[in-house]
């Protein structure tokens, strides 16, 4: 009943030309698999850009991150009504790249989950243990402080308008996923902490896996009761790759 939802996380990668390939690419692919919603979030650079390829199209798009602030003297940074106004309907919050690079604390991801999603954004928080804290048997106690980070400031009905990733960090980009079991394990758990605080929102939201996600490894992930879809980030620049993975959800 939860629709499938596989997004593509470019991070920062591409090109003018390589921006229109790839999301050229992609139209067919998601046109054929008309039970999964397919998402891309280019660097905000693109976003115009993408708005014109994806128009009309059933292929959504949204930014890697967003600012607390709609406007103001913030050098460098975009305001989710900015991303809002280019017709993105996501934005990922909470990255372990933003949290690990630019230091975002459990309330700074909380504070942007709200900024988001007051501007008419679906915010995508992203959630996972690095591999000490996985190997001390920490796994569920962190992911249930970054997600209770933000039902503590926006309540957790807030969460029946957003997706979860979990994403283990020591998955990402390394080419080591996690496997099937592995991560519907943390996927059931994940639901269970959220059902003995809303039965509802648990039930609802799509919580996607992340962390080296391939064609060849996708059908096994997407097959878990609990893994309602995928955050691809390397496989998500390979057009090819990424339809075998749209096809497998
Ligand atoms: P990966 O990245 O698929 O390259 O591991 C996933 C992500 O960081 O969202």
């Amino acid at each position: 009943m939860r629709q499938a939802l596989v997004m593509g996380n470019w991070k920062l990668n591409g090109t003018k030309a390589s921006v229109e390939a790839l999301a050229t690419a992609l139209i067919a692919p998601a046109k054929a698999a008309s039970n999964v919603e397919v998402a891309v979030c280019p660097p905000v650079i693109f976003l115009g850009q993408v708005q014109s390829i994806l128009a009309d199209t059933p292929i959504s798009y949204g930014s890697q991150d967003a600012n607390v602030n709609v406007a103001g003297a913030y050098t460098g940074e975009n305001s989710p009504v900015m991303i809002k106004e280019f017709g993105a309907k996501y934005s990922l919050v909470g990255h372990s790249e933003r949290r690990q690079y630019h230091n975002e604390t459990d309330a700074v991801v909380a504070a942007k989950f709200q900024a988001i999603q007051a501007n008419d954004l679906v915010p995508v928080l992203c959630i996972g243990e690095t591999l000490e804290e996985n190997e001390a048997g920490k796994t569920q106690e962190v992911v249930e402080r970054q997600i209770q980070a933000v039902i503590d400031l926006c309540g957790v009905a807030s969460l029946s308008n957003a997706v979860i990733a979990y994403e283990p960090v020591w998955a990402i980009g390394t080419g080591k996923s996690a496997t099937a079991q592995q991560a519907q394990d943390v996927h059931a758990s994940i639901r269970a902490f959220l059902a003995a605080q809303d039965s509802n929102v648990a039930q609802k939201i799509q919580i996607l896996y992340g962390g080296s996600v391939k064609g060849a490894s996708a059908a096994e992930l997407f097959g878990q009761a609990d893994i309602d879809g995928g955050l691809v980030g390397g496989a998500a620049l390979d057009a090819e790759d990424f339809a075998k993975i749209i096809a497998a959800a």
